[in-house]
C-alpha cells in the first residue's frame, strides 16, 4: 500500500517557472489512497457538528464533496466568478501576479450554520484567506478549514490569523 505522500507527483517548473506543482491525479486514481485521505480530512471534525462543507473551485470542490458526504453535511461550492447567475456574495483577492475572485449564491448558508472551508493545497494562503472573509461575510460560524497539502515553506498557516484551527494531511 503506497502512503498518501507517495502519490503525490511533484511536477517542477509548472505551470510557471520555480513553481512545484502538487499533482493530486495519482491519489485520487487510488481508491483506498483517496478513502484514507478523506478519513484524515474527517478525523478532527468528527464531534464538531459542521452543517456545511465550503470548497473551493475547482480541486476543492473533488474533497470538499467527499469530506461533506463523510461528515453527513451539505456542500456549498465556492466559485470563480462569472460562473453563478445573480445574486451572489464575493471577495477580490490578490495573488502574486494578479488578482481573482470566489464568488457564493447569496443565500447559499444560512447565518449561524457551522461551516468548514476546504481547499487541496495551501500555498500561500491568499485563496484561503479569501474564502474565509467571504464566508463570514454572511454571518456564518466559521469552525475552520481542512486542507490535502501544505507548502510549509511558503508560510501561508500565517495569513490565517487567530485561534481557528486550520488542518492538513500532508506537508509539502
Ligand atoms: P494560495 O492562494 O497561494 O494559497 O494558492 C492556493 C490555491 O492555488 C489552491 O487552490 C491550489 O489549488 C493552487 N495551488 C497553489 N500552489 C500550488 C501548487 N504548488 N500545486 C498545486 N496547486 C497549487
Amino acid at each position: 500500500m503506497k502512503t498518501l505522500d507517495a502519490l503525490i507527483r511533484r511536477v517542477p517548473d509548472f505551470p510557471q517557472p520555480g513553481i512545484v506543482f502538487c499533482d493530486i491525479a495519482p491519489l485520487l486514481a487510488d481508491a483506498a489512497a483517496f478513502s484514507r485521505c478523506i478519513e484524515r480530512m474527517a478525523a478532527p471534525w468528527r464531534d464538531a457538528g459542521v452543517q456545511a462543507v465550503c470548497g473551493i473551485e475547482s480541486r476543492g470542490f473533488i474533497f470538499g464533496a467527499a469530506l461533506a458526504q463523510a461528515l453527513r453535511a451539505g456542500f456549498v461550492p465556492l466559485r470563480k466568478p462569472g460562473k453563478l447567475p445573480p445574486p451572489v456574495r464575493g471577495v477580490d483577492y490578490q495573488l502574486e501576479y494578479g488578482s481573482d475572485r470566489l464568488e457564493v449564491p447569496a443565500g447559499a448558508l444560512a447565518s449561524a450554520e457551522r461551516v468548514l472551508i476546504v481547499d487541496d493545497v495551501l500555498a500561500t494562503g491568499g485563496t484561503l484567506a479569501a474564502a474565509r472573509e467571504l464566508v463570514e461575510m454572511l454571518g456564518v460560524s466559521l469552525l475552520g478549514a481542512s486542507v490535502v497539502i501544505e507548502l510549509d515553506a511558503l508560510h501561508g498557516r500565517q495569513r490565517w490569523h487567530g485561534t481557528l484551527p486550520l488542518h492538513s494531511v500532508l506537508h509539502c
